[in-house]
């Protein structure tokens, strides 16, 4: 992917992704019975994050909303974050590391 989606499918249903600058220097938010994601494009201070902290930030989301949808109460909360940050910061490794 070279820039973050405007919205994806999952689980069959269509989530919208919204830039927003948070106030209080949150990198993105979730609300997945509402289908939507917010990125921060930038810090409280108005410093563009990177493309790569931005990319993370999405990735994480996406493992929230993604837990959400798969409904298991026995693997983990959605709103696990520690959980969610690990696993999202391993998928974001995989993906920005894959060679073709
Ligand atoms: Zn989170």
């Amino acid at each position: 992917m070279k820039e973050i989606p405007k919205g994806f499918r999952l689980n069959n249903k269509d989530y919208v992704v919204w830039h927003k600058n948070f106030g209080s220097g949150m990198k993105g938010y979730s609300q997945p019975a509402t289908k939507e994601m917010w990125v921060a494009d930038t810090d409280r201070q108005g410093n563009k994050y990177s493309k790569d902290e931005r990319f993370q930030t999405f990735w994480h989301e996406l493992t929230h909303c993604t837990i959400y949808e798969m409904n298991r109460k026995t693997l983990t909360g959605w709103r696990d974050e520690v959980w969610v940050a690990e696993f999202s910061e391993l998928l974001n490794e995989a993906i920005t590391t894959a060679r073709f």
